[in-house]
């Protein structure tokens, strides 16, 4: 196994679109990375230069101690699995499976998992093989079958179970779930966190959906315009994100800006004040607040009145569009709450929550 490094990678098309803008970036061996990102950000690029697939303008890409820049895709040892998976529909489940194996490959070692899900090494045959990857990926029931009579989740599970068989350094997936309904994309992002763990190959997947990415991903790699914005754990990324567009794009609902103006021992928000410690900061400066919706509250106490625009109801808690002057914040609420649309309330903000922002640079403050 390898991990896989990008050392100021670029990558410019027709001397134009910069869809890659020096990427630094280093995966680490048996890593599970999630690039995300908006539609053309270059996270697509991103991967299909690991993959030799896309030529890189500058810089270069090392998988495990070898710069591959100049190696041939099939030489890089490497799986992919895309959105659509190119199955093979003149063969049967079986045969597209094996398809991927090289005949020099015909008794080599292998995975094997045990009841307990540990992966041990074993030397086996390809139709071993492709017998146990099915029996990973719960389709050993469907080996005879061609593509064409299959769901499309079983069609997915055959895709990986094709790149899982080839044994590769690195798995590298683009948006593998997105043609899944939301039930099966939730159940197998679970199963392939679970194949990851045992197996412990090296994954890059590329995402546009950030639950997807914060869900699976061991790190989380956020891309836009070309430039990676920060890369972190789920949980770091979502509670100090580097800068305005990392704390937007991810979380769902998403967060609330507010402009701000520093005062003594409190923010200035206009119809919202907050008692937040002011250190570092210098009174009068102009802060952008950002609020996630889950620190705000409905309160009886001090706060600032609010009036329900809209209310949905997702069964554990409400989300709650409320006008708050010429403002709309956006708020997640208990579901005990009696609150309806058109109702009229008070609601605060957790103060030790919020995140600030400079408005210039749109950088984290702290
Ligand atoms: P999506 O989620 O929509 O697939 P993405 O983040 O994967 O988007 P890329 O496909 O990597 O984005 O594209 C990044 C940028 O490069 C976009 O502006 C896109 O239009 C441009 N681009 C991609 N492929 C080419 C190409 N072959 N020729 C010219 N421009 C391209």
């Amino acid at each position: 196994m390898a991990g896989v490094a990008f050392e100021g990678v670029s990558k410019v098309y027709n001397k134009q679109v910069r869809a890659v803008d020096n990427l630094n970036l280093q995966i680490a061996d048996g890593e599970f990375l999630v690039l995300v990102g908006p539609s053309g950000c270059g996270k697509t690029t991103a991967l299909r230069m690991i993959a030799g697939l896309e030529e890189i303008t500058d810089g270069q890409i090392r998988i495990g101690d070898r710069v591959v820049n100049d190696v041939a895709p099939k030489d890089r040892d490497i799986a992919m699995v895309f959105q659509n998976y190119a199955l093979y529909p003149h063969m049967n489940v079986y045969e597209n499976i094996a398809f991927g194996v090289k005949i020099r490959e015909l008794k080599s070692w292998w995975w094997q998992l045990s009841h307990a899900g540990e992966a041990k090494r074993v030397r086996v045959s390809i139709d071993e093989r492709v017998k146990e990857v099915a029996r990973m990926l719960g389709i050993e029931g469907l080996l005879e079958r061609r593509p064409g009579q299959l769901s499309g989740g079983q069609r997915q599970r055959v895709a990986l179970a094709r790149a899982i068989v080839r044994k590769p350094k690195v798995f590298l997936m683009d948006e593998p779930l997105s043609n899944l309904d939301a039930k099966l994309r939730i159940q197998t992002r679970a199963e392939l966190v679970r194949l990851h763990r045992s197996l412990g190959v090296t994954t890059v997947y590329v995402t546009h959906d950030q639950v997807e990415a914060m869900t699976m991903g061991q790190r989380v790699a956020i891309m836009n315009d070309g430039l990676l914005q920060q890369c972190d754990e789920p949980q770091v990324v979502y509670e100090r994100p580097a800068n305005m567009f990392v704390a937007s794009f991810i979380g769902s609902p998403p967060i609330n800006f507010l402009e701000g103006t520093v005062e003594a021992g409190s923010l200035n928000c206009g119809a919202i004040k907050l008692a937040v410690k002011a250190d570092g900061l210098q009174a009068g400066q102009k802060v952008m607040v950002g609020v996630r919706p889950e620190s705000i509250y409905e309160t009886t106490g001090d706060g600032f009145e609010g009036v329900v625009d809209v209310l949905e109801h997702l069964g554990h808690e409400f989300v709650a569009y409320l006008n708050v002057g010429d403002k709309q914040l956006v708020a997640t609420l208990e579901n005990t709450t009696s609150l309806q649309a058109g109702s009229k309330a008070r609601f605060a903000i957790k103060a030790d929550r919020v995140l600030l922002f400079d408005p210039e640079s749109g950088l984290a403050i702290r």
